[in-house]
């Protein structure tokens, strides 16, 4: 395959503009075209669920100073709206067209809209970006009653959020525990716990059957919840529009092989958008959303752009704050068969998950600050380089983790 002269990325978020910096720093001198869909400068999504009392405000993407400087021609406010496989171009929404050699989407996800008996309600808002959360932000004052719909890691996030600001906060869950798909049994509860200290009310178990004009939220028990805001945070879609038009193949994401190739070999897509196997769980197929998932991806998309095949093995990482405790999660708890708990102190401890054969493959810790960091990092270390730990020293606080490592 020739060596390209023009690469497209589509989307300029955390794998965007990571993808993009990787080219030059991989010694790439063609061109580069960054096509930013937002009005605002590329900036972090993670703040705008944990903003402090200051309120909302932009954080730039790490690196996005560089971008200027590296002749890359940054596109704003502009959105592709068709890839043309056959000419190897994309249109903008002004009609522009842009060439290509090499084009990589990494249009990200959006949030899930609540549906009832087929229909959108538009009363419930939608988290995802900049302009939702200062129009989220904006608005809720100490008197408003917020009811969030769904317990996952962005409704929580908020709830702790309007709990600062004094709002009356409600949360309600229809399975039957918080934060089910990622986060084991006894860490999801003692978040729960800590919502319950600063009295976020639950509702766990129970669906919505009705949301009226007034904002009157109906539960299945029939149960009113009276509320100003309504906020959905049931999940993410990832955006495949442009991918499914050019008729690359889909499967809960834009399917790529462990280089973030599609099905059209010039084409690449990384981070949110792309579903992809992954080396360290036996090629298992997964749709990551994760911060660092999406920087790495993108640096891995990259380089495979200009030819590198090594397949993308980092172990996965996922963060969530709540008031003054922090979750952080390496690897995959959910492959584990077996745990194993480390205790660190009366409020911090460590989750270590292993498989049937004695694999480490996820840790997962809370604490208060960030006392599990350290832990964390090392148990990615053994999740990386496929151990078998023993048990016992895992259990031990006063083992040093490093010696495991050393093993
Ligand atoms: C509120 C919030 C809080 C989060 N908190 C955490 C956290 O605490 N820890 C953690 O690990 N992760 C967190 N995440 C997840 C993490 O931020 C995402 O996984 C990461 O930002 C994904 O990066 P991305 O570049 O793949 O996608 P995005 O950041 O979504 O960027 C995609 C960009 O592509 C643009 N785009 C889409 N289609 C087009 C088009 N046709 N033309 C042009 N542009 C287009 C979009 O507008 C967007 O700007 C959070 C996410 C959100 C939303």
């Amino acid at each position: 395959m020739s060596d390209p002269r023009s690469i497209v990325i589509i989307g300029a978020g955390e794998c965007g503009i990571r993808a993009a910096l990787t080219l030059r720093d991989e010694g790439y001198t063609g061109e580069i075209a960054l096509i930013h869909g937002e009005a605002v400068e590329p900036y972090e999504k993670p703040p705008l669920s944990k903003p402090g009392l200051e309120g909302i405000s932009i954080k730039p993407i790490s690196g996005t100073d560089r971008v200027l400087k590296e002749n890359i021609a940054v596109y704003h406010d502009q959105r592709v709206t068709t890839i043309e496989r056959a000419t190897k171009s994309v249109s903008l929404a002004n009609g522009e067209m842009i060439s290509y050699d090499r084009l990589l989407l990494a249009t990200g996800a959006r949030p899930r809209a609540l549906m009832i008996d087929g229909h959108e309600i538009q009363q419930a808002r939608l988290f995802r970006d900049y302009a939702d959360a200062k129009a989220f932000f904006d608005v809720l004052s100490p008197d408003y009653r917020l009811t969030i719909i769904g317990g996952g890691f962005i409704g929580l996030e908020l709830a702790a959020a309007a709990r600062q600001r004094r709002v009356q906060t409600t949360v309600i869950e229809s399975a039957t525990r918080l934060l089910g798909r990622a986060v084991p049994e006894g860490l999801a509860a003692r978040i729960e716990a800590r919502h319950r200290e600063e009295q976020v009310h639950f509702h766990i178990g129970q669906s919505v059957s009705s949301i009226s004009p007034t904002r009157k939220v109906t539960l299945a028990d029939g149960t009113d919840i009276m509320s100003d805001i309504i906020l959905a945070g049931i999940g993410s879609i990832p955006n495949t529009e442009l991918a499914e038009q050019c008729r690359l193949t889909i499967d809960n994401g834009v399917v790529v092989d462990a280089t973030f190739r599609t099905s059209d070999p010039d084409i690449f897509a990384a981070g949110d958008c792309c579903s992809f196997p992954h080396a360290l769980y036996g090629m298992k197929r997964m749709r990551l959303e994760s911060w660092r998932a999406a920087q790495e991806q993108g640096a891995h998309a990259a380089r495979a752009m200009l030819g590198a095949s090594d397949p993308y093995q980092s172990v996965p990482w996922f963060w969530s704050d709540h008031y003054d405790l922090t979750l952080q999660i390496a690897g995959l708890p959910s492959e584990g068969v077996t745990m194993v708990t480390r205790m660190l102190d009366d409020e911090s401890e460590i989750l270590f998950h292993l498989d049937a054969e004695g694999r480490l493959v996820g840790a997962s810790g809370l604490s208060r600050g960030n006392k599990i960091a350290k832990d964390i990092r090392l148990a990615e270390m053994l999740i990386a380089n496929r151990s078998y730990p023993d048990q016992q020293a895992l259990a031990d606080p006063k083992l040093n983790l490093k010696s495991l490592l050393k093993a």
